[in-house]
């Protein structure tokens, strides 16, 4: 089969076409035809280096969000058979653990991640565990599918289960263009908030408010504090999602009202803040890690988007040996929705 690895750390150029022995399905396993991969940000962190998941090794093979046909099963594997169209997990637990026995995998101290700890879609076969790939419903195509796990858990972490967002909430999201901010917004309209997204990009912007925004707030139009407190009748942000990291923290915080959350989710532009605490304490704010995503919680979300009414978007394919190129897109900032791999 084809991988895209790399075997060094440095820039797109580090990436690699190569050939690679087919992978052989061991008890339990399932060999899936990648027909789609989407990127995220680990690959171009990881291919940089240092890396950032426990287990990582050279060379390595990316892509987390894999979608496609299986072709191979192996002993003991009666579902999916050969042939299901399928959606993998990327957060494979080792089902072992005192943690996993005890039903609470999300402490798995030997989690793997499909293309990040080990290999991933960036190649024509990905061997993972028959346990942790999904039946596609007709409806959904392979495209669409490998918009889903790694976007939709992290919205989901945030939003619904660390964020726990209701009616009668104000959420500020971060940046229209991630994956992650959109169906963080989609997850927070249908739990009935309302919803602001700020941005740099005012094409961006207006693309997230035909997606469901409420409001949304440019950084180029002075303060976007301000802007949140005139939105919320200078009440503030019930809860924030900043999938960003360091960049956004202070204006984060700044924007909460009393009692706000701010649910952490990612770290894209750093992950080191200063944080001044007096103003956490007087106000009562909360600052909360959004963690792992449990398999039953998985399953649940699979469950909740298979009945519709999400929308993924696509911002760009590419052919699986242009993965740099692809990565390249990605890195440049002017993606709307998820890039895609087609070995
Ligand atoms: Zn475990």
């Amino acid at each position: 089969m084809r991988v895209v690895q790399h075997a060094a750390y440095g820039g797109p150029e580090v990436l690699e076409t190569v050939e690679a022995p087919d992978p052989e399905p061991g008890a339990g396993d399932v060999v899936v035809a990648v027909r789609s991969v989407a990127l995220n940000r680990l690959d171009v962190l990881q291919r940089e280096g240092p890396p950032l998941l426990p287990g990582f090794s050279l060379p390595h093979v990316a892509g987390m969000d894999v979608a496609g046909d299986v072709v191979a099963v192996g002993g003991g594997v009666g579902d999916p058979v050969v042939g299901a169209r399928v959606v993998v997990k990327p957060g494979v637990s080792c089902g072992t653990c005192v943690a996993c026995t005890l039903g609470d995998d999300r402490r798995c101290a030997a989690v793997q991640v499909v293309g990040g700890s080990r290999w991933g879609g960036y190649a024509d076969l990905c061997l993972v565990p028959a346990s942790h790939v999904f039946a596609l419903p007709p409806h959904v195509s392979f495209d669409e599918a490998a918009c889903v796990p790694t976007a939709l858990s992290t919205a989901w972490r945030a939003v619904v289960e660390t964020g726990r967002v209701g009616p009668v909430d104000t959420v500020v999201i971060h940046g229209p263009g991630s994956g992650v901010s959109i169906f963080a917004v989609q997850l927070a309209k249908r739990a009935g908030a309302t919803v602001v997204v700020t941005g740099r990009s005012a094409t961006k912007l207006e693309r997230i408010r035909e997606l469901g925004a409420d409001h949304v707030v440019s950084e180029s139009d002075g303060s976007m504090v301000d802007a949140v407190f005139e939105i919320t009748d200078g009440r503030g942000a019930d809860v924030v999602v900043n999938h960003v990291g360091t960049a956004l923290f202070p204006t984060s915080l700044a924007m909460l009202s009393f009692d706000g959350r701010l649910v952490v989710c990612g770290t894209t532009t750093g992950g080191t803040v200063e944080l001044h605490l007096p103003s956490v304490y007087h106000a009562g704010l909360r600052v909360l890690g959004a963690g792992p995503q449990s398999y039953g919680s998985f399953v649940e979300m699979l469950g909740t988007y298979w009945k519709g009414g999400f929308t993924a978007v696509v911002d760009s394919e590419f052919p699986l040996e242009k993965a740099a190129l692809a990565q390249e897109r990605l890195e440049s900032g002017d993606a709307f929705g998820k890039i895609l791999l087609h070995p």
